[in-house]
């Protein structure tokens, strides 16, 4: 069976939960698309290469190293992924993930727009800016790292402008997109409006 999952928003909005717990809940293989962005920085920083050689350079095991979840990484992501080259030369590892036999879940910034238009169930999660910095701070704060909130806040902002005022592949909701907005929600709550949106889709579905 072919299924693809698409769920794209901001950082902390809570996405990464969500997209495990459904691949969990559905037996479907996950994909963070954020590592492949991720790893083409820190690629480009550790070898010298050109980001978009970088990106192609990019496979399997550089997204199991550890160290690529840091705040540097992201902002380096963020900058390798405004380059058309680089988000091009990761399309075909992402669409092939999507494609799959047995189903997948992919989460990022431009699944359901750029890569899986036809996916056969799209979230957009989201929450404040306010509520997302507060995760994030209080992440650091549990792991033993210093971090003042108004740096986290400048942070998430900062990634979120550069992310949805890109030329190529901003983040945006699909117009077909179902929105969760989870500033409210605890993870529960997000994670089961989210199984429910795949269950309906996955009934009309077949093949
Ligand atoms: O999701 P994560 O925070 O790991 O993503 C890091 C960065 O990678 C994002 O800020 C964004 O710039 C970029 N990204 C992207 N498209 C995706 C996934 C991530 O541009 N599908």
């Amino acid at each position: 069976m072919r299924f693809t999952v698409a769920i794209d928003g901001p950082a902390a909005a809570g996405k990464g939960t969500i997209s495990r717990g459904l691949a969990k809940r559905f037996g479907f293989a996950h994909l963070d698309t954020g590592l492949l962005y991720r790893a083409t920085g820190r690629k480009v920083l550790e070898t010298g290469l050109g980001p978009e050689a970088a990106a192609l350079a990019v496979g399997p095991d550089d997204l199991a190293r550890v160290g690529l979840r840091t705040q540097a990484v992201a902002e380096l992501a963020s900058q390798v992924a405004a380059i058309p080259e680089v988000r091009a030369a990761l399309v075909a590892f992402q669409r092939d993930f999507a494609r799959r036999d047995g189903g997948a879940v992919l989460d990022g910034r431009d699944i359901g727009t750029v890569i899986c238009p036809e996916a056969e169930a799209k979230l957009f999660v989201t929450a404040s800016a306010e509520v997302r910095a507060q995760r994030r701070y209080d992440e650091l704060r549990l792991s033993g790292q210093a971090a003042d909130f108004a740096g986290v806040l400048d942070e998430v902002l900062k990634r979120d402008a550069r992310d949805t005022g890109r030329a190529d592949a901003p983040m945006r909701a699909a117009e077909d997109a179902v929105l969760v907005d989870t500033s409210e929600m605890d993870i529960d709550a997000a994670l089961k409006a989210a199984i429910s949106v795949v269950k309906n889709r996955l009934e009309g579905h077949s093949a």
